[in-house]
C-alpha cells in the first residue's frame, strides 16, 4: 500500500486517504483545523479548557490544540476524577508529565469534593448502571471547572465512533431533543452558566486517533474502567462496529444524518429552552439539575 501523495509506504487507509506517515500526520491535523475554522469553534485569545482523561483522544487533542493555538490562546487541561481505584488515579501522573512538557496549565476536580462520595461508593449505594450517573456528575463538574478556570469554550476528545454511538443512542432511545444538541458545539441553546462544548476530532475515526496518537509518541495508558462496558453504550459501540465492517461509511453517514436534522431543528427552534436550576443555577431543562438530584439522592442515603 502507497501512500497517495508521495508514494512511500502508506501507514493507513481511511475517508481521508492511503497515506504514509509524514502526510498521515499533516491530513489529521488539517482535518482538525479545518473542523475548527468551518464550525468557528476557536476564536483567537479566547481560554479553552480541554476536557482530558488521559486517553489517546485527549491528549492528541491537547497536543494538536496546544501546537497550534497555544501562541494565541490559553489551553488549560481539566481532569475529572471520577473516584475509581485503578483506574483514573494511574493516568493523572502521565497527564501531569504531558502538561508540563506541553505547557499547559493541568486541573483537576474531583466527585469526593462535589458529591462527597467516589464513585466507587456511589456504585455501593446508588442501583443502576454507573455510567449514567456516572456521566451526568462528569458533564455537570466540567461545566463547573470550566466556568471556575474562566474557560470560553470546552473542548471534549470525542471522535467519530463517540459521535456515533451518541447518535444511535439518542435514536433508539427517540430522543430527538438531545440528538439535535450534538454536533461539533454542542448544545444548540445558548444559556448563561453554560460553557459551549466543542469537539474538533469529530471527524476523525478511533482508529486514525489512535494511529496518530502513537506516531507523536503519546503514550496513553488503557487501563480500561471497571465499569466500561455494562450501559447501552457499550451495547451501541459493538453494533456499530459490526455495522461498518459490512457497510464501510455508515459511522459518518449517521453523523451527516444527525447535522442535516440538526440544521432543520435549530432553523424551525424545535428545540426546549434551558432554564436554571434551583440548586446549583447552572443550565438545566428542570427545575432541580440531574447532578443535584444525584447529589441529594446520595446524601440522603449515606444520612439513613
Ligand atoms: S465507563 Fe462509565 S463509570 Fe467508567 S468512567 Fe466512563 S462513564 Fe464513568
Ligand atoms: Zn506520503
Ligand atoms: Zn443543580
Amino acid at each position: 500500500m502507497r501512500c497517495e501523495i508521495c508514494e512511500g509506504i502508506a501507514v493507513i487507509s481511511t475517508r481521508n486517504g492511503t497515506l504514509c506517515e509524514t502526510h498521515f500526520k499533516k491530513k489529521f491535523e488539517s482535518v482538525v483545523m479545518e473542523t475548527i475554522k468551518k464550525y468557528k469553534l476557536i476564536r483567537r485569545g479566547e481560554i479553552i479548557a480541554v476536557a482530558n482523561s488521559g486517553g489517546k483522544d485527549s491528549l492528541s487533542l491537547l497536543y494538536v490544540l496546544s501546537k497550534n493555538f497555544g501562541n494565541k490562546n490559553k489551553i488549560i487541561s481539566i481532569t475529572i476524577d471520577e473516584g475509581i481505584a485503578g483506574y483514573r488515579n494511574k493516568t493523572m501522573e502521565t497527564m501531569k508529565k504531558y502538561c508540563d512538557s506541553w505547557k499547559v496549565e493541568y486541573c483537576v476536580y474531583s466527585y469526593k469534593d462535589f458529591v462527597g462520595a467516589t464513585m466507587d461508593s456511589i456504585t455501593k449505594i446508588r442501583e443502576g448502571i454507573p455510567c449514567a450517573a456516572c456521566g451526568v456528575l462528569r458533564r455537570h463538574m466540567l461545566n463547573f471547572a470550566a466556568m471556575e478556570t474562566g474557560a470560553d469554550k470546552i473542548a471534549t476528545a470525542h471522535n467519530m465512533d463517540d459521535e456515533a454511538e451518541n447518535v444511535l443512542m439518542n435514536l433508539f432511545q427517540n430522543d430527538l431533543e438531545k440528538m439535535v444538541r450534538l454536533g461539533p458545539v454542542s448544545g444548540v441553546v445558548e444559556s448563561d452558566g453554560f460553557v459551549p462544548r466543542i469537539k474538533p476530532l469529530m471527524f476523525l475515526s478511533e482508529k486514525e486517533t489512535m494511529l496518530f496518537s502513537i506516531l507523536n509518541g503519546i503514550t496513553a495508558l488503557h487501563t480500561p474502567c471497571p465499569y466500561a462496558g455494562f450501559g447501552f453504550r457499550g451495547v451501541m459501540s459493538r453494533k456499530i462496529k459490526e455495522i461498518e465492517s459490512e457497510m464501510a461509511g455508515s459511522k459518518r453517514n449517521l453523523i451527516d444524518v444527525m447535522m442535516a436534522l440538526r440544521d432543520t431543528c435549530v432553523k424551525n427552534s424545535t428545540y426546549k429552552t434551558i432554564s436554571n436550576c434551583k440548586l446549583c443555577k447552572m443550565p438545566s431543562s428542570n427545575d432541580i439539575c440531574e447532578a443535584c438530584l444525584i447529589k441529594i439522592q446520595i446524601n440522603g442515603i449515606k444520612s439513613n
